[in-house]
């Protein structure tokens, strides 16, 4: 077992080596950043909260959503209304063609010298069989609906229908504005129903004349049936309206005869004047107004081509025609459009969305990073916090560690002392016998001096007082170690001779070492520098002679070894004995303070002790042991103060 003492000491003096080192190494850099207590800053204050950034996101993301979707129906409602528009064009051509097709038809008929001719010279509808014939095969090759000629008075003479059972022989059509314009020399045009067909039809006339009289009217009607079924292979729906508003051709059945907006009272006069329509079977054409795409683009609801009876909304377009005073419509389907804006809106909305969710993916990542970094700057503050009071806790032990070795200084000191005080004690008794005896042969010599002298024998005399001297000489020798000895010893260091301290060891002991017959034995390298304190490091050798003499038993004469060799920078001073050795029971406990095996009176277990302290103090190391020869080695390892090139 080590020496409490010299535990505590080592121990100690470690800790605080370890701790200056450890707050010189740490704490000045750490604790100049945080400091003790300093509440930690967040480096990242200004940091926006989650949901503001994603609000800002999806706010940003609708903005956007809703330009693309602009853009989107613009681009889609510009393509439908351009593509309307073409249609339309095409159309209002394609009905242009169709009636410019057959107005020259009524002109060559009236130019026709036999037609001239009959109706020149007002000859009976009886007598125009051939000329029926004519118109019959006329209408045939033409494929148009009827072919007829009226006399001046309005009644019809000829007929290409003359043969059926609706002939407009006979019949008079004065009433027709196209007739009543035809006797004026001009172009007539109608679009009415049949009065006796019940059909509707366009009706263009021309005037028959002799000369520069008219002597009568030819008239075509236009079937139109062919026209609506070319017009119904649009996918759109288109319609015609004449000049009163009435819708007269269209490919979506359900609006023929019909009227975009109520009739007025002059149209309703006309009408009935004209006999153009019925006027009781009329209704309003079930299209409705239903917002538009802008200016000029309007919007209605109206009836699915397809005869289903649903409704669509279409782009209503209009262009006046050429040939007729009419007016062609388009109504063209916008579900294509809106489908192809649905679609891409659609697919906007889910570009946008998978952007929206990986720039909020993005967002997340960046956040986690955030807060890994803030947390490894949690880490290290927290850190920094601990390193700042341990540091703090550190450098108070570190001072009470310093004081309590102070303390523990001045005990040993003052133990070193007591140590020396209680050796006195123990010599005491010799130095009275060490005394007392010169004094007694002192006494003797001088005695016997005097008689010489007295007797006149002056030789005699003068040895008997040399002896005194010499006697006296020793005395104040022994005096003068004895002071030294005494001495409160200092503290430094110092290279001291290690043979001189040795001497001055012995000579104190001098004393007994010859009441013990004991043998000195001096080996080993001589002059020897150590580093140490001469007082302290007689104390270490004087303890070591006088315990090594106290441990031969005596009915043996002790043999003492005092041997002194250096090993690179460390000498060593190694005292042997043929005593009764250390036994294992005692060899832990040697050291301790206090611990002796020696009777009452004779030992105070410091001896040792105080050594070992003063040894350490020195940066030295002290071991103890027995020899396998028997009796007990004690070796001193001292520093060098000139370390030796050879050794021994
Ligand atoms: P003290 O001499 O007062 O007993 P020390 O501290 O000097 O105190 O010695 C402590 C003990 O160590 C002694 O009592 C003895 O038992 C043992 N000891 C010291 N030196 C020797 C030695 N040379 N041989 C055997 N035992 C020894």
């Amino acid at each position: 077992m080590e020496n409490p003492l010299k535990n505590v000491s080592m121990v100690e003096r470690r800790q605080v080596m370890t701790d200056e080192t450890a707050t010189g190494a740490v704490a000045p850099h750490r604790s100049s950043r945080a400091g003790f207590g300093t509440p930690a800053k967040p480096r990242r204050g200004r940091r926006r909260p989650v949901w503001r950034t994603l609000t800002l996101y999806a706010v940003v993301a609708a903005a956007f959503g809703l330009l693309v979707l602009t853009l989107l129906i613009g681009f889609f409602q510009d393509r439908a209304t351009e593509q309307a528009r073409t249609a339309t064009t095409g159309m209002a051509e394609m009905v242009d063609s169709w009636f410019s097709h057959y107005s020259p038809l009524p002109h060559l008929l009236a130019r026709d010298p036999r037609v001239i001719d009959a109706m020149a010279n007002n000859v009976a509808a009886e007598d125009l069989g051939w000329l029926n014939r004519e118109l019959a095969i006329w209408k045939d090759r033409t494929q148009t609906s009827d072919i007829y000629l009226i006399a001046p008075d309005g009644t019809t003479v000829a007929a290409s229908n003359a043969d059926t059972g609706v002939s407009f022989v006979g019949q008079n059509f004065s009433f027709r504005p196209y007739f009543q314009d035809a006797m004026e020399g001009e172009t007539g045009h109608l679009f009415a129903l049949g009065t006796t067909s019940g059909l509707r039809g366009s009706y263009v006339s021309a005037p028959v004349q002799d000369g520069a009289d008219v002597v009568g009217v030819a008239v075509v009607k236009i079937s139109i049936e062919p026209l609506e079924l070319a017009l119904s292979n649009t996918p759109h729906g288109a319609f015609v309206t004449d000049e009163t508003g009435v819708i007269i051709i269209s490919n979506l059945e359900e609006l023929r005869l019909s009227s975009l907006e109520p009739l007025t009272p002059e149209n309703v006069a006309k009408i009935t004047r004209t006999r153009r329509f019925d006027l009781a079977s009329m209704a309003l054409a079930p299209i409705a107004s239903s917002g538009n795409w802008g200016p000029d683009r309007p919007l209605v609801r109206g009836p699915a081509q397809d005869g289903s009876g649903t409704l669509r909304t279409y782009l209503h377009l209009t262009q006046a025609l050429s040939q007729n005073p009419w007016t062609l419509h388009l109504l063209y389907d916008t579900s294509p459009a809106r489908g192809a804006i649905l679609t891409w809106s659609f697919l906007a909305f889910s570009l946008g969305l998978a952007a929206l969710a990986m720039g909020a993916l993005a967002l997340g990542r960046r956040r986690r990073l955030i807060e890994r970094l803030n947390e490894r700057e949690r880490a290290e503050r927290e850190l920094e916090r601990r390193v700042a009071v341990r540091t703090i806790a550190l450098e108070t032990e570190v001072k009470e560690r310093r004081a309590a070795e102070t303390t523990l200084r001045q005990t040993q000191r003052e133990l070193v002392q007591a140590g020396k005080l209680a050796a006195l004690g123990q010599m005491s008794a010799a130095l009275s016998h060490e005394f007392n005896q010169p004094l007694t042969a002192i006494r003797t010599y001088v005695e016997n001096a005097v008689a010489f002298h007295e007797a006149g024998k002056n030789e005699r005399a003068s040895d008997n007082l040399e002896r005194v001297l010499r006697l006296t000489e020793r005395m104040a020798q022994l005096s003068k170690h004895l002071n030294r000895f005494a001495r409160k010893s200092d503290n430094d260091m110092h290279a001291v001779k290690i043979d001189a301290v040795i001497d001055e060891a012995l000579a104190l002991l001098s004393g007994r070492i010859e009441r013990s017959e004991a043998l000195i034995v001096r080996e080993g390298t001589q002059g020897l520098v150590v580093m140490g304190g001469e007082t302290r490091l007689q104390h270490v050798a004087m303890n070591l002679v006088g315990n090594a003499i106290d441990a031969v038993p005596e009915d043996r004469l002790p043999r003492i070894t005092i041997r002194t060799t250096s090993r690179g920078d460390h000498a060593q001073m190694v005292v042997e004995d043929n005593g009764t050795g250390i036994p294992d029971t005692v060899a832990d406990r040697i050291f301790d303070p206090f611990f002796t095996t020696k009777e009452v009176g004779r030992g105070l277990g410091l001896g040792l002790s105080i050594c070992f302290n003063i040894v350490r103090d020195f940066g030295g190391t002290m071991v103890a042991e027995t020899r396998a020869e028997g009796g007990a080695r004690v070796t001193v390892t001292l520093r060098l103060a000139k370390p030796q090139r050879n050794s021994t």
